[in-house]
């Protein structure tokens, strides 16, 4: 049995200038998944071939999920989801035909975006020496993986004969007949990890996930929009001064950024009461003194 979680999920939608930097990955991410659902007309056109995964790695906390949902959310399609804690939840019973389920969901209510997040702690590896690194239920869990990016995803119809021009080839049939393909099995696959070096090399593998987006950590220009976007509801006082903070916060994921915002948020209540009108510049200060940020040197 499928644990109610596990499935289509319901969130807030996000637009993309809810998230601050970043510009390059969500122009990628917008032509590999929200153009090809929004357009499939102009990719059959076209003779394009949209990607069947796309594959999300870099440090935690740096907007990896929130950027799904964001393509989901303006391609208007169902998104369901699943992490490796939940698949191996021991709610969810035989693992491997939860994540069958999962997609057999997907295709009944597409288009539909399948996010798997944590992929590297669902699948096994098989590389580095014969076996599977996990268990053999994850062996399991890959083996269904792989069939399903294999299986889902639009494939152009095979070029009929030799002595076609270009211009034949793509009769209005054969486009009507690509265009029903596509919109029968509109199923993108997006997964995210922080351990890309973990996964087996049969997912990165041409025709699997194909478009491999670095997401980095925040530089200095998209901590502030990170921190002008987390500060935007709240009264600050004029002697807060964000360009400060984000000079000072070298090694912090937006995640991060966003706890900021909020614990300073907090020791204004704490310090001077519930009446509190605004935020000041000494709260995000004291915040700041006992803030571990969760990246390191090697991750920037
Ligand atoms: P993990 O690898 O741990 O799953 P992640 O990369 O998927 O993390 P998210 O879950 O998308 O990160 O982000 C965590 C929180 O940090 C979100 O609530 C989001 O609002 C905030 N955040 C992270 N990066 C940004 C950003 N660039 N702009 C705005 N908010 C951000």
């Amino acid at each position: 049995c499928l644990r109610s979680s596990v499935g289509v999920a319901e969130f807030t939608p996000v637009t993309w200038e809810r998230i601050g930097g970043l510009e390059e990955v969500k122009l990628k991410l917008r032509q590999s998944v929200e153009w090809p659902m929004k357009f499939p007309e102009a990719f059959v056109r076209l003779g394009v071939c949209r990607a069947r995964g796309v594959l999300l790695y870099g440090p935690p906390g740096c907007a990896k999920t929130t950027l799904v949902k964001a393509a989901a959310s303006s391609s208007h399609c169902s998104f369901l989801t699943l992490s490796g804690a939940e698949l191996y939840s021991p709610y969810v019973g035989d693992s491997e035909k939860a994540l069958a389920q999962l997609f057999c969901q997907a295709r009944a209510c597409s288009p539909s975006i399948v996010f798997l997040d944590e992929i590297d702690s669902m699948v096994g590896c098989r590389d580095n020496g014969g076996g599977c690194r996990g268990s053999s239920v994850q062996a399991q869990v890959l083996s269904v993986l792989l069939n399903e990016l294999d299986g889902v995803g639009f494939k152009p119809a095979e070029r009929r004969g030799t002595g076609q021009s270009e211009r034949d080839w793509r009769t209005r049939e054969d486009q009507r007949m690509q265009l029903q393909e596509v919109c029968n099995q509109d199923v993108m696959i997006v997964a995210a990890t922080n351990r890309p070096d973990m996964l087996d090399s049969a997912l990165l593998r041409p025709g699997r996930f194909d478009h491999i987006i670095y997401v980095p950590p925040p530089d200095l220009q998209a901590r502030l929009n990170i921190l002008q976007l987390h500060t935007e509801k709240m009264p600050l006082k004029s002697d807060v001064c964000l360009q400060d903070l984000a000079t000072r916060t070298d090694l912090f994921s937006g995640a991060d950024l966003e706890n900021l915002c909020k614990e300073a948020a907090l020791l204004a209540l704490h310090e001077e009461g519930m009446s509190v009108s605004a935020v000041q510049q000494k709260h995000f200060q004291k915040v700041l003194q006992n803030f571990q940020p969760s990246l390191s040197p090697q991750q920037i």
